[in-house]
């Protein structure tokens, strides 16, 4: 860790910056497709034109990776069999947590699907999903779905 004032970091505030970051970026830089200039521009993920972006973490399903440019992914975090897709706005299968660039517009996107999880009460009630469960297995739903007797009996 240490403070240069003096080397511009492309996409960071100049200040601190570790070594593992400082490779981070250089891999990036040396990408033209999700380059920033010294501004700060770069190509946005999610509409495809030349603004400020910021690198964010958003999920998305495999329909809309495809869509908007697989070489344009900085990084897949995590893979997941079921789960919400933030540009379809809708659950489905086969989403993957991607670390891309987004620009203002695209962000406001994602935002809304954020407000519309706090009015139906968090992420966890909003799932169809645990909504089924609910649904079939009464008011000690999650005491009954998380234990493994509860299944063997029925199998
Ligand atoms: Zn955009
Ligand atoms: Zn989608």
């Amino acid at each position: 860790m240490d403070r240069d004032g003096s080397e511009l970091v492309h996409g960071q505030f100049q200040g601190i910056v570790n070594d593992a970051q400082r490779k981070h970026i250089a891999i990036r830089q040396a990408n033209e497709d999700i380059r920033q200039d010294r501004h700060m521009k770069g190509m946005c993920w999610g509409c495809d034109t030349k603004t400020f972006v910021m690198p964010t973490l958003t999920d998305a399903c495999f329909k809309c990776s495809y869509k908007r440019g697989v070489e344009k992914i900085i990084a897949i975090v995590s893979k997941k069999s079921w789960g919400y897709c933030f540009f379809c706005a809708k659950y489905t299968y086969h989403v993957a947590q991607l670390n891309v660039q987004l620009c203002i517009k695209c962000t406001r996107i994602v935002r809304k699907s954020h407000a519309a999880f706090r009015k139906g009460g968090g992420m966890f009630n909003v799932d169809p999903f645990w909504k089924y469960q609910k649904q079939k297995l009464g008011h000690d739903w999650k005491d009954l779905f998380f234990n493994p007797e509860h299944w063997a009996k029925k199998i």
